[in-house]
């Protein structure tokens, strides 16, 4: 697999060693992602911000739509850094071409359906876009190594994988069980591609979070990514798992 990690680095900025993505679990006004964005600016690297929320049951915050597309943007000018969004649809990746959003991310729900990610796939052929691909949410490598093939067929050379852990039918502590394994094979198979943690989904919870992104750290992944939110406890969605922007910077300092 051709895998061109440049735009990653560049990203990153070579000077530093972890790559920092951080912000809300999904985007609910332009003041509040502004803010985010404001106090965040000079402590991450990219500012990500759900627009479509694929939940897992009905009747929930489903996300704002594409009329939030212009307020990430906006909120990632004024703090002078790049923007992501999760896409699901090609209509998804249509509106976010259109206002020029700068990385994508496929997560664990799309991840699992050859379907979905190649319809992705045909919506970005010829695009030079970096896209994250979250592992899905079974521990199945083949899957997940399946979808960067796909993005990569397309001419997608800009990938990153994020490990948000697997879902497992015993309830613990974490909501998702990392495997740390799958992550570390991938990174055997395709040594260029960056792998990133996303101790957010992998905790469910606020108190596990340092302990996760450590682990991570202690892994050699290339960088974490977290959902900050400045009311975490009035968050339209992932209430319990999500720290405000002074927390994240306490964490990150470690
Ligand atoms: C998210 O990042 O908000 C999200 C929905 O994550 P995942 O796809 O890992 O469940
Ligand atoms: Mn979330």
């Amino acid at each position: 697999m051709e895998i061109d990690n440049q735009s990653f680095i560049n990203i990153k900025n070579s000077s530093s060693k972890t790559f920092l993505v951080a912000g809300p679990c999904s985007v609910e006004s332009e003041k509040q992602i502004m803010s985010i964005a404001l106090n965040l600016a000079s402590n991450i690297h990219l500012l990500r911000g759900g627009i479509w929320k694929p939940r897992t049951r009905p009747g929930t915050f489903e996300g704002i739509g594409a009329e939030g597309l212009k307020w990430i943007k906006n909120a990632g000018r004024a703090a002078n850094m790049p923007v992501a969004v999760e896409v699901a649809t090609p209509q998804h990746v249509e509106e976010c071409l259109k206002i020029q959003i700068d990385v994508l991310w496929i997560g664990a729900r799309t991840t699992v359906s050859p379907f979905s990610v190649q319809a992705i796939a045909d919506a970005l052929r010829g695009e030079d876009i970096l896209v994250m691909v979250k592992n899905p949410i079974s521990p199945d490598l083949a899957l997940w190594m399946g979808a960067l093939e796909r993005l990569n067929l397309a001419g997608i050379t800009k990938l990153v994988g994020i490990h948000r852990g697997f879902s497992s039918a015993q309830k613990g502590v974490l909501r998702n069980i990392p495997c740390w394994r799958i992550p570390l094979e991938l990174k055997r198979l395709i040594p260029k591609i960056p792998i990133i943690c996303d101790p957010s989904h992998i905790c469910g919870n606020r108190e596990k979070l340092s302990l996760i992104a450590q682990e991570a750290m202690d892994l050699l992944f290339d960088g974490l990514m977290i959902e900050v939110h400045e009311d975490p406890d009035n968050a339209l969605s992932d209430v319990q798992q999500q720290i405000t922007s002074d927390e994240f910077v306490q964490l990150v300092d470690k």
